[in-house]
């Protein structure tokens, strides 16, 4: 493990379970301080507990990253209670519901997976901007959740099931994105998608925020790609006989299989060490995971890449939180 820049405080979205748990507890045994954000502190609370991880190093705020009420009721207690300065930040949260057939809306009237892995998060970044610029931590990082199926440029992301990821020319989001509308694209409803295409504007907000703020802030903003964590909670709403075969299939198939802790060391990485302090990166480690195998900047797609597309993206949601 290479060592650690100085421990700080992180707020990490989604600690209830796999990847943020996980990452949780590698921050905290760096040393760190973890607030966790999440819609039941007390189940954040217990799930840390399951995992030894010291109280004293945590606090848990209530955010429902879904409702942007939420989103900004729960920074204002955040920022009115730490008393002293975020100097990282992770957007880990996510819903995956690729199983239904209508879809479910957020309080604001967004599609869910929209509403909680792109919109609320993307607000909760800018809300809490100007904290992380006050801290004088040496390396302040934000650090967004990307996955394979959202990159084009990797095999996980040509995957035509039941469509690749991609916003087309961003008709959901300009017509406001209510119902009706459930896509990106402002095309029919399918849940699949609607997931991938809320974790590609994960990864084009992350290379937006290296464009516009990294050069006059300092802060860092990178995503990563953790592998396939194949039995994290996150596939609960997949049919049964896949969350059976799936972890199985990555283990011996695919050999892409990474357990929730490898992936929670991986995002402890990203947050605290030094080799990971270059900005506008998207981290990964290989679809195949290799003994040993080290971390590597992966290309994005054009989708993910593309100046035109991120910025139209950026404006158009900065419109749907409410911001512009
Ligand atoms: P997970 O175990 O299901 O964790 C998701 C977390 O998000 C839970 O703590 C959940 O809390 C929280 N959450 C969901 N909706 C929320 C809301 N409205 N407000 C606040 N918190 C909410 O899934 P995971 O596998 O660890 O996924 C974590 C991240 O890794 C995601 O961004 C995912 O896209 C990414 N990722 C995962 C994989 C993988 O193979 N699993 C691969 C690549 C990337 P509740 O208990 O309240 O639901």
């Amino acid at each position: 493990m290479a060592e650690a820049v100085g421990a700080g405080t992180v707020l990490i979205t989604g600690t209830t379970s796999g990847v943020g748990l996980h990452a949780t507890k590698a921050l905290a045994d760096r040393g760190w301080q973890v607030v966790t954000a999440n819609r039941d502190p007390v189940r954040a609370a217990a799930a840390a507990d399951s995992l030894a991880i010291p109280s004293a190093q945590l606090s848990h705020l209530r955010f429902d990253l879904a409702d942007l009420d939420s989103v900004r009721a729960g920074a204002e207690t955040l920022v009115a209670s730490l008393g002293r300065p975020l100097d990282a930040l992770v957007i880990n949260a996510a819903v995956y519901k690729p199983r239904l057939e209508q879809p479910e809306r957020s309080p604001q009237g967004y599609e869910i997976s929209m509403a909680t892995n792109h919109l609320g998060q993307f607000l909760l970044i800018h809300l809490l901007l100007p904290d992380l610029e006050r801290s004088s931590h040496p390396s302040r990082r934000v650090v967004i959740l990307g996955t394979v199926t959202a990159n084009s440029k990797e095999l996980g992301g040509k995957i035509p099931i039941p469509a690749p990821a991609d916003l087309g020319d961003l008709a959901g989001f300009k017509a406001g994105f209510q119902g009706p509308i459930a896509m990106a694209n402002g095309k029919p409803f399918k849940p699949g998608k609607a997931y991938k295409d809320s974790k590609l504007c994960n990864m084009i907000t992350t290379q937006e925020l290296h464009r516009r703020l990294h050069g006059s802030t300092g802060i860092v903003f990178n995503s990563l790609y953790p592998g396939c964590v194949a039995d994290s909670p996150l596939f609960r709403h997949a049919p049964l006989a896949f969350q059976r075969i799936f972890p199985w299939f990555q283990k011996n198939i695919t050999g892409g299989y990474v357990s929730q802790a490898q992936a929670g060391e991986r995002v402890a990485q990203v947050v605290a060490d030094p080799a990971f302090s270059s900005s506008g990166v998207h981290w990964s480690w290989g679809n195949r995971q290799k003994q040993g195998g080290r971390q590597f900047s992966q290309e994005l797609s054009d989708k993910a890449s593309n100046p035109g597309t991120a910025q139209a993206m950026w404006e158009e949601s900065m419109k749907l939180v409410g911001l512009a």
